[in-house]
């Protein structure tokens, strides 16, 4: 069976000051509820400059919870102004990093080529790519949204090797869900979790297809959790807003655990 996890992708919000208050909350609520971290993987994503904060606290304290960013350079070393390498991360001890958020896609020349070159970085590292994959409200609106989804999928997963995939996640959001307040139906999760998973074991053998996580993003509240859950292909949520209020965030973890 495949551990849920449970990952807040912060997005530009909260200082490390900020960051640290959420941690220590977050440690305390877990406790207080006597979270069993083998039933669920947590996970924080926050900006580059709340990493070292929040490895400070989670390693002081053991605390039960990994961490990433939310983006990374294709590159290992040099004249790059402005970039952060995969060692940088694995060096502040960061397990996941998010690559190929629709956010990063629109606002950032991130094709596919970059995104490939993103996810082998993370892996090289030896930490785990969240890969975002997503229909918009168009390739939706023609019925084309899972051809869209694997599609993308594809595009990485193409280049890769078996081994590659043990440490693979993907998180299935779609533009349309993101920010909006309009949550895909379970139904809906399901049939793209599930058309991923297929890809992928088409590709490298059942047993990966069994084995890879898939998670659910996209107005994910502790309404709707519970639900989504229930459904055998979506393995956990990468949570957008609902990551920044720290009680929220300890709800959708707890309902996923
Ligand atoms: P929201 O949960 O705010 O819709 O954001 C989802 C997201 O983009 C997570 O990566």
């Amino acid at each position: 069976a495949r551990t849920p996890l449970v990952a807040g992708n912060w997005k530009m919000n909260f200082d490390h000051l900020e960051a640290t208050y959420f941690v220590q909350k977050l440690a305390w609520l877990l406790r207080d509820a006597h979270f069993d971290h083998k039933r669920c993987q947590v996970a924080l994503l926050p900006a580059f400059t709340a990493l070292r904060s929040v490895q400070v606290l989670v390693e002081a304290d053991n605390l039960p919870i990994s961490y990433g960013a939310q983006s990374v350079s294709v590159t290992s070393q040099g004249a790059f102004t402005g970039d952060v390498s995969a060692d940088m991360l694995a060096q502040l001890g960061c397990r996941y990093v998010i690559v190929g958020h629709s956010e990063r896609r629109k606002y950032h020349p991130e094709d596919d080529a970059n995104i490939v070159d993103q996810v082998r970085a993370v892996l090289a590292a030896g930490m785990k790519p969240i890969l975002c994959v997503g229909e918009s409200y168009e390739e939706r609106r023609q019925g084309i949204e899972l051809e869209f989804a694997v599609s993308q999928v594809n595009d990485v997963t193409r280049d890769l090797s078996q081994e590659d995939m043990e440490n693979l996640i993907v998180a299935y959001e779609p533009v349309w869900a993101i920010g909006t307040g309009m949550v895909a139906t379970p139904e809906t999760a399901q049939e793209a979790a599930q058309a991923i998973r297929a890809h992928i074991g088409r590709q490298f053998g059942k047993k990966s297809g069994e084995a890879v996580k898939i998670l659910y993003g996209g107005s994910v509240t502790s309404k709707n959790a519970s639900q989504m859950i229930q459904e055998h292909d979506v393995d956990g949520f990468l949570v957008g807003g609902a990551s920044l209020d720290v009680q929220e965030f300890a709800r959708i973890v707890r309902l996923a655990a």
